[in-house]
């Protein structure tokens, strides 16, 4: 198989000598016989199908009066030659070759607008075929690829650090909180402005107008600040780190991951996060609430920046758990070695944990206002863990029904000095995967019920089954458009 890189330039070559022959009216016998080859072998060249040697190449470009270079050029020579070697290239496609239809031969005798049309379904089908790809299966793989991605790198990024600390600091952030008109500034210094809409399309987050600098988010007096820096500092990610349309669900979720990231990186800009954390490992008294009250952010966001920063700046390996109250893990993220439960594509979310974690535990307590603090025993080793439970505001959201959910910092046993809540007398083992720990019913109430019981069954939710099926994946291209169209400036 030749290379298929080289195949394309093969038939880029091919059309640029045909296009300075035709122009010269040269026919492929005249040229054959200026450059002594034979007029077949000319015509293979002249397809892509055969590599010319290097001294015919002097040749033609001798009898075509052009410098080699003009024969070598990487551009069509014109739209219709463009459009000829789009088509030859989708016609040499493996998604072509199991259609089962005929090829067309991109010659002169197509009409060009056939030609276009060819070209542009053919187009067309190689982008369904990409995002049709993720199936719920697909995305899980493409989720864990990412996961495994940011526990190897510990989940920091430099260079994403490195531009949300530019940015801040250009517009005016020295300490604390960012503000809203922080964030502002900063949209404004890209040239856009921030608009609160209560119209936006259902399947959008934000919706960004390119062409007239501006950025809709929900309206302002919705009730979590937090969130809404959190939205227009991702919909400014998108340009600040040029992020091109998403071809597949794996490029979405990366992009998705990376505005995240940016986000948060900006909320809590490391210049001044380090430093608290480096203070308050030194008083061995870190904590989450602690890093969320300081930059006025979530306890979810808080623990999830946590892990940006710990590992690299701190010498702190540790995980990250958000669970629902039905014990199905959410999101979750470990590079301390902590066992999470996996399905065959091995991704880790929708799946139960162990039911004496932290995580879960937490949900039995009575008084769950302040921090739950529990010391692990696993196969894996001792974690102590911090866990708090709140509950979301949306009905049937993600979390298994009720809406409540945990989040969960943990550590393994040598590093729990450094956090406050160390002196827990709560410990428990967990021996999960074994079936034995927490999933089989304990033997009396086995004997007492088994066959005696008819429970119905709540459907689950399907984790990431949001599927993408317009330009952007899972948004609705008529209802942002529509929209776009209804607030753009006359
Ligand atoms: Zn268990």
């Amino acid at each position: 198989m030749p290379d298929p890189g080289l195949e394309t330039d093969l038939i880029t070559l091919g059309r640029r000598i045909r296009h300075l022959r035709t122009a010269r009216g040269l026919t492929l016998d005249a040229l054959g016989e200026r450059v002594g080859s034979a007029p077949s072998l000319l015509s293979l060249v002249e397809n892509g199908r055969r590599e010319p040697r290097l001294g015919l190449l002097r040749s033609i470009a001798d009898a075509l009066g052009v410098p080699m270079s003009e024969l070598l050029s990487p551009e069509p020579p014109s739209r219709r030659a463009a459009l000829e070697i789009a088509l030859d290239r989708a016609q040499r496609a493996p998604l072509f070759t199991t259609l089962g239809v005929p090829a067309v031969k991109p010659s002169q005798k197509l009409p060009m607008p056939v030609l276009e049309q060819l070209v542009g379904l053919h187009e067309e089908l190689a982008r369904r075929e990409q995002l049709a790809i993720a199936t719920p299966e697909e995305a899980r793989r493409a989720n864990t690829e990412l996961r495994l991605e940011r526990e190897a790198r510990d989940n920091h990024y430099p260079q994403f650090e490195a531009i949300a600390e530019e940015m801040v600091t250009a517009a005016g952030y020295t300490g604390g909180a960012l503000t809203h008109r922080t964030v502002a500034r900063m949209a404004e210094q890209m040239g856009f402005t921030l608009l609160h809409v209560d119209d936006l399309p259902r399947s959008a987050r934000s919706v960004t107008d390119l062409r007239n600098g501006r950025i809709y988010l929900p309206p302002a007096s919705t009730p979590g600040g937090h969130g809404l820096r959190s939205l227009a500092l991702q919909a400014l990610a998108h340009r600040v780190l040029e992020h091109e349309r998403p071809r597949s669900y794996g490029e979405f979720l990366r992009q998705r991951v990376e505005i995240t990231y940016f986000a948060a990186a900006c909320l809590a800009p490391q210049l001044v996060a380090v430093p608290f954390l480096q203070e308050r490992k030194r008083e061995r008294d870190l904590a989450v609430e602690d890093f969320r009250d300081a930059f006025g952010i979530t306890h979810e966001a808080a623990a999830m920046r946590l892990t940006n920063l710990a590992t690299h700046h701190l010498g702190i390996p540790l995980h990250f758990l958000r669970v629902g109250a039905d014990g199905a893990l959410f999101r979750g993220y470990a590079n301390d070695g902590l066992p999470f439960p996996q399905d065959v594509t091995g991704a880790i979310e929708g799946q139960l944990i162990c039911r004496r974690w932290a995580a879960r535990e937490a949900f039995e307590r009575r008084d769950r206002a302040t921090e739950f603090y529990q010391y692990t025993d696993t196969p894996a080793g001792t974690f102590w863990c911090s866990t708090q439970t709140g509950s979301m505001s949306p009905a049937g959201g993600p979390d298994g029904g009720s809406g409540a959910f945990s989040i969960t910092v943990g550590v393994p046993y040598a590093h729990a000095k450094w956090f406050r809540g160390r002196d827990t007398q709560v410990r428990r083992t967990s021996t999960c995967p074994d079936p034995a720990c927490c999933q089989r019913p304990a033997p009396a109430l086995a004997e007492r019920w088994s066959g005696e019981a008819w429970p119905s069954g709540r459907m689950h939710q399907q984790i990431l089954a949001a599927l993408p099926r317009g330009a952007f994946p899972g948004v609705d291209d008529a209802e942002v458009y529509a929209f776009l169209d209804k607030h753009a400036p006359d």
